[in-house]
This record gives structure tokens, C-alpha cells and sequence, in this order.
């Protein structure tokens, strides 16, 4: 029996959790908050969403982002040669931040993801499990910001060029995959990750 002591986060009573079903929750004795939450097919689900998010970053990353359109002309850019126009411009803490939010963030929050389900999904138990668990949780307050630092990298290049901007392919699938990796996130159950940790020790 799979048995848990746990302090409620709101009153601090300190009590004994049995096994909850998936889909199911505790709740506190004393005051009602919920203590924990099974996610429903939390693994699978994550799972799908990250393998799904792979496949976004790879169109995000390949494909046109922008177009700007001079008289006949356009010029396409990918977001890669997005930062590094920024940098050209000499605003290199910019075009490293939106490097970092836009490109290394995501592809290290999917492949840890990927790292830490598929394992377990293949009853095998990831190496250095822990580390790439409390990874994911320290990097989740920095969802989002590429939402806002998108925005930065298209008015600034905007600026630069002066041109009409055609939106991409890349585009469109960059908002996509934000919203695939948040929804990955989300289904993501650190108590079930433990849980399979212990069945398969
Ligand atoms: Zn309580």
C-alpha cells in the first residue's frame, strides 16, 4: 500500500494520504484544501504534448517567420536569423534573451519532458530523475515570457527594416507550440512521476 505524510499547505495539519485514483484528489481533513491531485493519464497525455511540441519546434525553427516586403521584393527570415539580426544591430542583451525565451527554453523544457515520460512510459526510470524534475519546476515561472518577448523581436526587427511584414509559416507555429508546451506542463503530475519512481525501484 502506497501511503503518504503530508502537511496541508493552507492550515499545516499533518496527515496520512492513502492511494488516490487517477482523476481523483485529497483533500484536507481539518480545512478542505485539496493536498494533492491525480492527474487523468498524466503520462500519456504529456507525453503526446511534448512529442507534439518536437515536431512544432522543428516547422518553428526551419520555417519563414517573417516577410517583409519591399516593392516586389520580400525578403524572409527565420527566427534564428531573427536574433541574428538583432545582434547585428548591436542589440546583442536583446537578441541573447530572445534567443534564450524563444529557442534554448523551449527545446530544453520539451526534451526534459520527453526525458523524464518516455522512460517511464517504457517502465524504465530516467537517469538522474530528480534533477531533470526540479529542472522543469525552476524554469516554469519563465513560460510565457517568449508570448511577450516575440513581440519585442517583431516590433524591433519591424523597425529596422521598415518594410511590410507578411507573416509566416513559422509564426503561427510558434504561438502553437507555445501553447503545446504549456499544455504539457500542465497535464505534467510530479506526485505520479514519484509514484511510478517507487513501482519500478
Ligand atoms: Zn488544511
Amino acid at each position: 500500500m502506497h501511503e503518504l505524510v503530508m502537511a496541508c499547505h493552507d492550515c499545516d495539519l499533518v496527515q496520512r494520504i492513502g492511494e488516490v485514483p487517477e482523476g481523483g484528489a485529497a483533500q484536507c481533513v481539518r480545512c478542505g484544501a485539496t493536498l494533492l491531485k491525480h492527474k487523468r493519464n498524466s503520462l500519456d497525455r504529456t507525453l503526446a504534448w511534448s512529442l507534439a511540441g518536437v515536431v512544432l519546434f522543428v516547422v518553428a525553427n526551419t520555417f519563414p517567420f517573417l516577410g517583409f516586403k519591399a516593392g516586389s521584393q520580400i525578403q524572409e527570415t527565420t527566427l534564428i536569423t531573427g536574433v541574428e539580426t538583432l545582434y547585428g544591430q548591436g542589440m546583442w542583451t536583446l537578441s541573447i534573451l530572445v534567443f534564450l525565451t524563444t529557442i534554448l527554453l523551449p527545446l530544453m523544457q520539451l526534451s526534459a519532458l520527453i526525458y523524464l515520460h518516455l522512460p517511464l512510459k517504457l517502465n524504465r526510470i530516467p537517469y538522474k530523475m530528480a534533477l531533470v524534475l526540479r529542472y522543469l519546476q525552476a524554469v516554469r515561472p519563465w513560460c510565457m515570457v517568449e508570448v511577450f518577448m516575440l513581440g519585442i523581436l517583431v516590433s524591433a526587427v519591424k523597425l529596422a527594416k521598415m518594410a511590410t511584414l507578411v507573416p509566416g509559416v513559422a509564426l503561427y507555429t510558434f504561438m502553437a507550440l507555445i501553447f503545446v508546451i504549456a499544455a504539457s506542463l500542465s497535464s505534467l503530475d510530479p506526485h505520479l512521476i514519484w509514484e511510478e519512481w517507487e513501482k519500478k525501484r
